[in-house]
């Protein structure tokens, strides 16, 4: 996001730095696409990333009026999934433990953190809008005293240094620049610390800019999806080690496919499905070590 973020300064005490984050914040404040609403309500937990796994096929089968529901469950399943799959990165974590999601949306990542880990989660979103949110489902859920969400910018985010033993990104590196962001992770990262990413990201094989079908993704989210090279060349200029790598994309692609054949299709499956399939646009977790 070099061009769009070339503005931003650290400047303390002001979160949006940007005209561009301005834009995302309003995004992601007036965000109440049913592909993320209806899904959250199935469980509860309400998450804003793509799924993964073997679909089961059979919800399409048996009466037509509850097929959209149970397409809409098998969609959160999968999205749960990707959650599950990320936390499995993380490496051993205990309830002493103190862990950032970075973007973290409407929570659901870092509720689903907190189960599993029992640890304090803090949670940093630019839109005011998630971070209301996120902090009455916390409170709803009788666990506010363990996670917190907090409107602040990712490019600094006030934490003091060394503060986090692992810190993740949830489809939300495409909003920043990723030298910025992995030099503020690095900060605030506890030497050892793990950092994981999910991401999708541009195929530098395909050429040095994105696809047709990336840029129509990048233009319907107004993010600017990132070359897989840079994610790499980001991490080592930061002292962030790679420790795995594992290329999500034929994982992700029967979501899709089950996606668009729901009545919460958001219009964008096409574009995905081509970016993906033509090989252009890849699905990857990234999990590195702080050095
Ligand atoms: N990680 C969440 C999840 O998996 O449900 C949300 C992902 S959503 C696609 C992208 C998130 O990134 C939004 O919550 C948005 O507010 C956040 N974001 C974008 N730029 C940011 C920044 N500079 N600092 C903090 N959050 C940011």
């Amino acid at each position: 996001m070099t061009m769009l973020d070339s503005t931003a300064t650290d400047a303390a005490g002001q979160v949006l730095v940007t005209r561009y984050q301005k834009s995302v914040s309003e995004y992601w404040n007036n965000e109440k696409a049913p592909v993320n609403i209806r899904l959250g309500e199935v469980s509860g937990t309400f998450h804003h990333h793509y799924g993964i796994g073997e679909v089961d096929w059979t919800v399409l089968e048996g009466d037509e009026a509850g097929r959209q529901e149970r397409i809409i469950r098998e969609l959160h399943r999968l999205e749960g999934a990707q959650a599950e799959f990320l936390l499995d990165q993380l490496g051993p974590l205990g309830a002493g433990d103190r862990i950032l999601d970075a973007g973290s949306g409407r929570g659901g990542t870092s509720f689903l953190a907190n189960l599993r880990f029992g640890c304090q989660v803090d949670g940093v979103s630019i839109s005011q809008e998630q971070v209301k949110f996120a902090n009455a489902q916390a409170a709803e859920r009788g666990v506010a005293d363990q996670v917190g969400f907090h409107f602040r910018n990712m490019l600094h985010n006030e934490f003091p240094a060394d503060t986090f033993q692992a810190i993740w990104n949830n489809e939300s590196t495409m909003y920043v620049d990723l030298h910025k962001l992995f030099a503020e992770h690095a900060r605030v990262l506890r030497p050892g610390g793990r950092y994981v990413t999910i991401t999708g990201c541009f195929n530098d094989l395909h050429g040095h800019q994105p696809s047709r079908a990336v840029s129509q993704i990048d233009a319907h989210y107004i993010c600017d999806i990132h070359p897989r090279s840079e994610y790499f060349a980001a991490m080592a200029a930061n002292g962030l080690i790679p420790i795995s790598v594992v290329d999500l994309t034929e994982a992700t692609i029967p979501y899709w496919e089950l996606r668009a054949k729901s009545e919460v299709a958001s219009g964008i499956e096409d574009a995905f499905l081509t970016a993906y399939k033509e090989g252009s646009f890849h699905y990857l977790m990234i999990a590195a070590d702080k050095a």
